[in-house]
């Protein structure tokens, strides 16, 4: 259970709350393109504004670099959330993210009223969690809560800094919802666990095998990381993606499951292409027949059947990497599998943001799977068993 207060625990009627949400979305000409996280924010936002709390909202967007970029602007985001929730989300237009615009906007709300500040990241302090802006957010709010799950795992002013200067802080519903998910499924699965990674490195997921070794059941790895497990067990992987540094590792890895009785499993055979694109020539080939001059794009047909098998009967699945380059359709029917697998089973499936949530929700199964995470790189930090930043500044219960 978590151990952190929520919005649950605190009363916020008359308060100004400020409220970290991550709204880091797609744009694409300004228009939203992917709108998942804005979607999983209103619960909090609709029960805050229910308890007749003044919401301000706030969110990073992008990579601004510390200053105001218009295209990075949050604007799009505020017209798209008063559709949403049915209610105005006043835009503070501000570069100073806290300026005049921002303190007037927040001196003129009503209970109930909700504004949005400007993208965070226009401020150069706030990826260094550095005091003066920290302060200025603390100076708007009464109470802080931390909705944003994707930014948990680094410590910034808008979702750490803010903590030190604001007495009351909790979670959000969303925040609570990620936790109790990945936290049941790591520490507390039931069985059979299976953890399914793939991507396109080893050496990005180093952490996240070793501690997932210690819990799962059966690991299944896919992907570009794939080859070096493949190469490390003998086999010729051709120009495919490999990590030569990481060889060793990857025999430890494979030592690791054998001592801890892990079912570890790694292709038998291999989508391989002539060049990096959907339209290179391509064939499938088994195990150790990776010529030279051919690259591995995808894990081939009696691969999948291998891990739909594998996942058949299991009663937890975590979900992290696609199996091949998926961007790419005719590499697109490992991950495709795998998700049709998860999709049918009668056991709680997870899938981590980032790559494998965009590929479930473009292969049309995202319905079907028990919980999509919105944090890519905080859904992997929690599977390496890290504690987040972004959840340790809350306050205990
Ligand atoms: P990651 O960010 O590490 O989860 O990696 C996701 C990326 O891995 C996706 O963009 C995939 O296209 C890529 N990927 C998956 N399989 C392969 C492969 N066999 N070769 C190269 N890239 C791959």
């Amino acid at each position: 259970m978590l151990n952190k207060k929520t919005v649950d625990d605190i009363n916020v009627k008359g308060k100004k709350v400020l409220v970290r949400c991550d709204f880091n979305v797609p744009l694409q000409d300004g228009k939203i393109t992917d709108e998942n996280r804005l979607v999983a924010a209103l619960p909090t936002i609709k029960k805050l504004v229910k308890d007749g709390g003044k919401i301000i909202l706030c969110s990073h967007l992008g990579k601004p670099k510390g200053e105001p970029k218009p295209e990075l602007s949050l604007a799009p985001v505020a017209a798209r959330l008063t559709e949403l929730l049915g209610q105005e989300v006043k835009f503070a237009k501000d570069d100073e993210v806290v300026g005049p615009n921002a303190k007037a906007a927040v001196a003129a709300m009503k209970d109930g009223d909700i504004i949005l500040l400007e993208n965070t990241r226009y401020r150069a302090e706030e990826t260094k969690n550095i005091d003066t802006f920290s302060q200025d957010l603390a100076s708007l709010c009464d109470v802080f809560v931390n909705d944003a799950f994707g930014t948990a795992h680094r410590a910034h002013c808008s979702n750490v800094g803010v903590t030190k200067y604001v007495k009351t802080a909790v979670v959000g519903y969303l925040m609570q919802k990620e936790i109790e998910f990945l936290g049941n499924a790591v520490n507390n699965p039931k069985r059979p666990f299976v953890a399914i990674l793939g991507g396109s490195k080893v050496s990005s997921k180093i952490s996240v095998i070793n501690n997932l070794l210690d819990k799962v059941d059966t690991l299944i790895i896919g992907g570009g990381m794939a080859y070096t497990f493949m190469k490390a067990s003998g086999e010729e992987v051709g120009n495919s993606l490999l990590e030569e540094d990481y060889l060793d590792y990857a025999k430890e890895m494979m030592a690791k499951a054998k001592e801890k009785g892990v079912n570890l499993l790694i292709p038998v055979d291999t989508v391989v292409g002539k060049e990096f694109s959907n339209d290179t020539e391509f064939k499938t080939v088994g195990r150790g027949q990776i010529e030279p001059g051919w690259e591995g794009l995808d894990i081939g047909e009696k691969t999948c059947k291998i891990y739909a098998d594998a996942v058949k009967d299991a009663k937890t699945v975590v979900w992290n990497g696609p199996m091949g380059v998926f961007e790419f359709p005719n590499f697109a029917k490992g991950t495709n599998a795998v998700a049709k697998a998860l999709s049918e089973i009668d056991g709680t499936t997870i899938i981590g943001g980032g790559d494998s949530a965009a590929a479930v929700n473009i292969l049309g199964y995202g319905d079907k799977m028990t919980h999509i995470s919105t944090g890519g790189g905080a859904s992997l930090e929690f599977l390496e068993g890290k504690e987040l930043p972004g959840v340790a500044a809350a306050n205990d219960k």
